[in-house]
């Protein structure tokens, strides 16, 4: 029989997929500039030259065995060598090649580190608003998803987290800079959330593993600082990417970061390999983990996103608008001026933007634009949102 659980995740599409399948239909009726789509966060800024560079180079000089060939399940030993030595020079840390697991994006080091580490009937506290794929992963890897609400500001409620947390609490899952928020928790809640996460594992007599997903590091603007989670909690995970910082989401390449200091970390390292096997990842693609070894410390043209950032911060502002300004990511969560974020999105399509409502991601009553697209879009789409705002006047 076919699993209805997947059947049903197979036949609900996703609103931002679905979303941004109707702005290709709408861009073939009524013309590719007349629609303003900001459904999706798929980087437009393209790959800096050393990835193509770097392709080129592998290509020409290293063995196409080498290359194409498998490498161990947790990655190339050199590759793992190089990134633990590049984590540790910029964030004075301890990491060691074991503590790194390539990985087939942050996706895939979600999904396997949620296998290694939540038991079936487990419970994952999701800080919402969230990445809506969050929800699956937990449920897939049997564990059970608890959906914990930010402050107004979306900053951390720890007293929230804090309530949540029962025996049965496996893991939490935090994710700064945040997508669909573009908050950056600050140093002050880590190490609250910290302090609070040791004295509830203390009381419940295991490990609370925080998993920090964090394909948006490197994209922050106003020298906005972002803790590395592993300094402030021992039991700690990070899910790293290098869809966005390098703006090659397709090609899949990623890594899993186990804190050296992690509560038995031989048992935690030998989960994960299990999970990765039983997932059936084999290894993450050779040639990519190459690459982005070669690629360490080098990020798109990020001021690019900020161009944007600040364009609709302050257009948007001047309208009327009640928007979070974002310290990272390429995301910007609109207030609906009616309350209802479905509405809004809906009302913002038939001027032909396209934003998310924010109901997937956990929080009623917003829309999530993603402004990782053209200026010149941007540009032309203000005249519209000022339209839509006065419509609710
Ligand atoms: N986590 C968050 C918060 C994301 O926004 C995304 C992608 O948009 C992912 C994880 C998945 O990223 P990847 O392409 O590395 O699998």
């Amino acid at each position: 029989m076919i699993n209805p659980k997947m059947q049903s995740l197979g036949a609900k599409r996703s609103v931002i997929r679905e979303l941004f399948e109707y702005g290709k239909k709408r861009k073939a009726e009524i013309g590719e500039d007349n629609v303003f789509d900001f459904s999706l966060g798929n980087p437009s800024i393209p790959a800096p030259n050393k990835v193509t560079d770097g392709i080129r180079e592998l290509l020409d000089k290293e063995s196409s065995i080498l290359l194409h060939g498998y490498t161990s399940a947790e990655g190339d030993f050199s590759v793992r060598t190089k990134i633990a030595d590049y984590v540790n020079s910029k964030h004075e840390e301890t990491f060691n090649p074991e503590c790194v697991y390539m990985t087939v994006g942050a996706a895939a080091a979600l999904t396997i580190s949620l296998n290694a580490l939540v038991s079936e009937g487990e419970e994952v506290i999701c800080i919402a608003p969230y990445f809506p794929e969050y929800k699956v992963f937990v449920e897939k890897s049997g564990g059970k998803f608890v959906s914990v609400c930010t402050n107004d500001d979306f900053s951390l409620n720890i007293e929230s987290i804090k309530s949540a947390i029962n025996e049965n609490t496996a893991a939490i899952i935090i994710n700064s800079p945040n997508n669909p928020t573009g908050v950056v928790y600050s140093e002050e809640s880590i190490i609250e959330l910290s302090k609070m996460l040791n004295e509830m594992s203390k009381k419940i007599k295991k490990p609370i593993y925080l998993i920090s997903d964090e394909p948006y590091r490197e994209l922050v603007y106003d020298d906005t600082f972002v803790p590395y989670i592993s300094k402030y909690y021992e039991n700690s995970i990070i899910c790293y990417s290098y869809s966005k910082s390098l703006s090659i989401p397709g090609e899949r390449i990623g890594y899993i970061l186990i804190s050296p200091r992690i509560d038995d970390f031989r048992s935690v390292k030998e989960a994960i390999a299990g999970a990765g096997r039983s997932l059936g990842f084999v290894c993450a693609p050779s040639l990519l983990q190459r690459l982005v070894s070669k690629c360490l410390g080098v990020t798109a043209e990020v001021d690019i996103y900020d161009t944007n950032r600040k364009m609709l911060l302050s257009a948007l502002t001047e309208y009327g608008y009640n928007v979070t300004k974002p310290e990272g990511a390429f995301y910007l969560f609109i207030k609906s001026p009616s309350g209802d974020g479905q509405e809004f999105s809906d009302r913002a399509k038939g001027l032909d933007i396209l934003i998310v409502p924010s109901d997937d991601f956990g929080t009623k009553g917003y829309a999530r634009l993603s402004y990782c697209v053209k200026t010149e879009m941007i540009e032309r789409a203000l005249p519209q949102f000022k339209k839509l705002i006065e419509s609710y006047n």
